[in-house]
This record gives C-alpha cells, sequence and structure tokens, in this order.
C-alpha cells in the first residue's frame, strides 16, 4: 500500500490500553485515526460529513442490537461510498457476530488478537476501500462521458433535453417563465469547405465556448446537432430572453476566432421561444416554435435574432 495513500478509521473500544497500543501503531501504519470511547461518540462521529471509511469497533461497546445498529449506521451510503468495518469479538459473542454479519461488518477479529494480523486486516481493507473509490470514480466519468459532447465539452442532445424537460416541469409547477434558444452557425458548411474540416471543428469547440462563457448560472447550453446549440433559460420573460440571446450572438460575432493562426468571422443566427407556468403544449411545441424563430432569422439575413410570435402560457 502507497505511504501517500491516508485511510480515515475510527477506532471504538472501551479499552483503554488496547486503544493506546493501537494509537501508536495505527499512526505508524499511516492511518489517520479518529477515537470514541462509547456508543454515541461513535455514531456522533460517523453522522458527519466525510466520516471515516473504515471502522474497527468492540461488539460490547453497545448491546449486541445497538451494535447491530451502528453496523447499519455505517454501512449507509455516503454518496455511494462504501464503509468497512471490523468488528472486534471475544470468544463468547462469536456467535452474536455471526449473525449480525448479514448487517454491516466486513470482518471480525477476537480478541486478544496478533497485532500484525490486524495490521494484515487493515490493508485487506484499504486494498478493498481503495478498489471501491477507483470503481466510484469511473463510474463518475462514464456518467460524465455519456452526458456530454466529446467535441465541445457542453452537454450532448440527451443531456440537454434531460435538463430542459425538468425545467419545463419546474416552471409549470411554479408558474415562472422559460425560454429556449435554438442557436444555429451561418454558413458554416462553407466555412469548413474553405478552411477544413479540423478548423470547423476548432470553430464549433469556440463557438460552444463563447455561447456557455455568456450564459447564467442557472441556464445550460448542449449540442442539440452538427452545427446547432439548445440554449436553456429558466425564469427569464421573452423580453430579458432576448437580451440575452443579443448577448450571445453579439459575443460570437464581435471578435473573429483566431484557428490555425487565421482569423475566421463567425456568425450565428438565434430563434428565441418562451413560456410561462400551466400550459397544455407538448415539450416539442416550444422547440418547434424556436425552430420556426431560427428560421426566419436565417431568412431575414442571418446574424440574429428572432423571437417566435407566441408565448405558451401567457
Ligand atoms: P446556414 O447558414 O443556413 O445554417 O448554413 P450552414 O452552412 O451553416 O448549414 P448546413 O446545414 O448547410 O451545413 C452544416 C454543416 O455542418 C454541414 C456539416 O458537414 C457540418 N458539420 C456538422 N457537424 C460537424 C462537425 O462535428 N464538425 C465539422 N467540422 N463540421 C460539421
Ligand atoms: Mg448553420
Ligand atoms: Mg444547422
Amino acid at each position: 500500500m502507497s505511504k501517500d495513500y491516508v485511510t480515515k478509521i475510527l477506532i471504538a473500544d472501551r479499552d483503554r490500553y488496547l486503544m493506546g497500543l493501537l494509537q501508536t501503531n495505527l499512526k505508524e501504519w499511516g492511518f489517520e485515526v479518529v477515537y470514541a470511547s462509547n456508543e454515541s461518540e461513535a455514531r456522533q462521529i460517523l453522522s458527519q460529513k466525510h466520516s471515516p471509511q473504515l471502522a474497527v469497533f468492540d461488539f460490547t461497546i453497545a448491546t449486541s442490537m445497538d451494535a447491530i445498529d451502528i453496523c447499519r449506521q455505517i454501512s449507509e451510503k455516503e454518496h455511494g461510498v462504501y464503509k468497512y468495518i471490523i468488528v472486534l469479538v471475544n470468544e463468547e459473542n462469536q456467535e452474536d457476530v455471526l449473525y449480525s454479519m448479514d448487517f454491516g461488518p466486513d470482518d471480525y477479529l477476537i480478541k486478544p488478537f496478533n497485532i500484525h494480523e490486524f495490521h494484515f486486516r487493515l490493508n485487506t481493507a484499504q486494498r478493498i476501500i481503495r478498489f471501491q473509490e477507483d470503481l466510484i470514480r469511473e463510474r463518475e466519468n462514464l456518467k460524465k462521458m455519456s452526458m456530454h459532447d466529446s467535441l465541445t465539452r457542453l452537454y450532448n442532445r440527451a443531456a440537454i433535453m434531460d435538463f430542459y424537460l425538468r425545467e419545463l416541469s419546474r416552471c409549470q409547477r411554479r408558474n415562472s417563465f422559460l425560454s429556449l434558444f435554438m442557436v444555429d452557425i451561418d454558413y458554416f458548411k462553407s466555412i469548413n469547405d474553405s478552411h477544413g474540416h479540423l478548423a470547423g471543428d476548432a470553430v464549433l469547440r469556440e463557438a460552444a465556448h463563447r455561447i456557455s462563457d455568456s450564459l447564467r448560472r442557472y441556464d445550460a447550453v448542449g449540442r442539440y446537432g452538427g452545427e446547432e446549440f439548445l440554449v436553456i433559460v429558466p425564469h427569464c420573460d421573452q423580453l430579458q430572453a432576448k437580451q440575452l440571446a443579443e448577448r450571445i450572438r453579439t459575443r460570437v460575432s464581435s471578435k473573429p476566432f483566431m484557428i490555425e493562426k487565421k482569423e475566421i468571422f463567425v456568425t450565428i443566427s438565434i430563434g428565441v421561444s418562451a413560456c410561462q407556468g400551466r400550459n397544455d403544449s407538448t415539450p416539442e411545441k416550444l422547440i418547434q416554435l424556436a425552430d420556426q424563430a431560427l428560421y426566419a432569422a436565417k431568412n431575414s439575413g442571418r446574424n440574429r435574432v428572432e423571437l417566435s410570435k407566441a408565448v405558451l402560457g401567457a
């Protein structure tokens, strides 16, 4: 086990002599030690945020039913993190601990135990905890990857649609506003044709960056298709939404993109739709209205923001 990996460990035992002995060893073995000398202290420590992932406690620190309850509390997930429990038992309560195995403990040691055996068990526990952490990290990475577009790092279509549906139902519940922007890069095909596909990719990345940089904390943007982005803007009426859309448009077009040491002038067109509170339209309807407004922006010469005529639910 590498020295730079520190596991926080809870030791709960009434035996002060044993605690003192363990303290010296545990520190030497590289653990960060937290102590509890009774059941309520143990519970209090375990209810804190970032409580120890590894707990060693004497089974007789509580009545056997409470000990089972403590095991349950320890093994309760804190953001999905597994807690490893080793209980210390006497010969006479070995049977109780076997019964409690179903409720949480991962391992047990019979007192008096050999310190080397204890160290060996802790190393195994650490290995399992570390393995679990790797799995959790991997799961988080996979989740992130499944929600994001690999080119622009924005939400992908499925993730931005999820966000949209959540915000739409919130807007209906709370009788608030919700706006939606359909953003499309103008003449993107000719950017690809003139500068090459890789430069086109770089333009998409920079456009994505400029759009997301213009948003507020509670807005979200995703890549909806090739060179189309969907922006979800909660709590904004149509006028405020138009101002935000104009800000995005200006942010993209005001300064040329520096791609492969060349200046590329990029503009976007934006179609804006909005809804307010309860409305009986389907989620597709708001997208359709933004699409129509985008179409109008393209037809009116591009590099512009167009609002949809209707505000749903108003
Ligand atoms: P308009 O102003 O009407 O929007 O015209 P446009 O050229 O932007 O639109 P059109 O739909 O004709 O072309 C979109 C182009 O975007 C075609 C497609 O090859 C390109 N494209 C789609 N995805 C990508 C991508 O990931 N990378 C690059 N480089 N190009 C892409
Ligand atoms: Mg386009
Ligand atoms: Mg398009």
